[in-house]
């Protein structure tokens, strides 16, 4: 792979029939930006119940699409038998997908099946933001002589809400960089984003970032997918998304100046999270209050600005309004502001709590 332009890989998240690869792959080799040609045929489905892929009978389809496009193809390998059947059909690129890479007996297996070929292996970060897992998963290929390695940042799954289906944590792929200069690292953002309306965004700040590359899921027709359908874009999508990107591999790193586009969607992200925390904040006090102690009422007041502090108040209160005061001022924030915002939130817990019990609080 060419490290001197951005290596694009996109196609379907799964093979469906031939009909549906064959009018992807023909699109997106008209946008002449296509590296590979990617397609899942054993797919790592959370459910049993969901598609699990069309198997090995994709590899003849994968073989057609070459044939009739000349587009270099891409699947994933979850073992070994996936592997043998893969070099049959002479694929010429193997992933590894990120619930695989967290399983080192298999990482290995897959890696010592691979060994004298000069495939080219790319390799999802494991689901969990572990980069000596990752990093222990690239070297076992890389120590049995496997040269043409590379890795993919495809976003971590972790606690919580977010605007993400799995977060970026940009972090960690930039220390993998620094850690293995020489390795080719390409985003996908389809997996990162979740939603198709992200997955841009997502793209240009990998592009920023100095990426090597995209993998990106493309469907002709991305609502009837049989996978990852909110996140998949259809060709002319992808066609525009690339067009608005730098891909000539030049604009890399420092990525001092986000662009507005960046700033929306953290704003965005931050503003879910807020309301989701709130959400949970009064949850708690749910909880708390059910349990029959502190009462209700005591805490709301007592826990509130000066202004509304009661003369009795129940045990650790004064603590929590110093620990308050500490927390905002460490972070430059005015403890009033700070005071006032929980004097809401306590307010809105007790109102919430009353309606609950059916007592009306006017
Ligand atoms: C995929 O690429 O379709 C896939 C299953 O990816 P991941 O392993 O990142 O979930
Ligand atoms: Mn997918």
């Amino acid at each position: 792979m060419s490290k001197s332009k951005q290596v694009i890989i996109a196609g379907p998240c799964s093979a469906e029939s031939p009909g549906q690869l064959l009018e992807t792959a023909t699109a997106l080799k008209l946008g002449g930006r296509v590296d590979y040609f990617r397609a899942g045929l054993w797919k790592p489905r959370t459910s049993p119940d969901s598609f699990q892929g069309v198997g090995a009978e994709g590899l003849k389809w994968l073989k057609m699409v070459r044939e009739e496009t000349g587009l270099k193809v891409a699947t994933e390998v979850g073992c070994e038998k996936h592997v043998t059947e893969a070099l049959k059909y002479d694929i010429d690129l193997l992933w590894i997908g990120a619930r695989t890479v967290s399983n080192p007996f298999v990482v290995q297996e897959i890696a010592e099946t691979l060994r004298g070929t000069d495939i080219h292996v790319l390799v999802k970060n494991p689901l969990n933001p572990d980069i000596e897992l990752w990093q222990g998963a690239i070297n076992r290929f890389v120590r049995l002589g496997i040269k043409n390695v590379g890795a993919i940042h495809r976003g971590f799954s972790v606690w919580g809400k977010s605007i993400y289906r799995n977060s970026p944590i940009w972090q960690l792929p930039i220390e993998l960089k620094k850690r293995m200069p020489e390795l080719l690292i390409i985003c996908d953002p389809s997996h990162i984003a979740g939603k198709r309306s992200l997955v841009p965004v997502i793209a240009g700040r990998a592009v920023k970032e100095g990426f090597g590359g995209l993998m990106v899921e493309v469907h002709p027709d991305p609502d009837k997918a049989m996978s990852d359908a909110a996140q998949q874009v259809n060709p002319l999508s992808f066609e525009n998304m690339l067009k608005k990107l730098d891909l000539s591999g030049k604009s890399a790193v420092n990525n001092d100046d986000p662009s507005l586009d960046e700033l929306s969607t953290e704003i965005e992200m931050v503003d879910e999270l807020l309301i989701h925390t709130i959400a949970s904040r009064i949850e708690l006090y749910r909880q708390v209050s059910r349990a029959g102690r502190p009462e209700p009422s005591v805490r709301v007041k007592s826990l509130g600005s000066p202004a509304c502090a009661v003369g009795k108040q129940p045990p650790g209160v004064e603590n929590g309004n110093d620990r308050v005061r500490g927390l905002a001022t460490e972070d430059g924030l005015r403890p009033d502001f700070v005071y006032r915002l929980f004097d809401d939130i306590l307010r809105e817990s007790s109102h919430a709590e009353s309606v609950r019990k059916g007592i009306s609080d006017k």
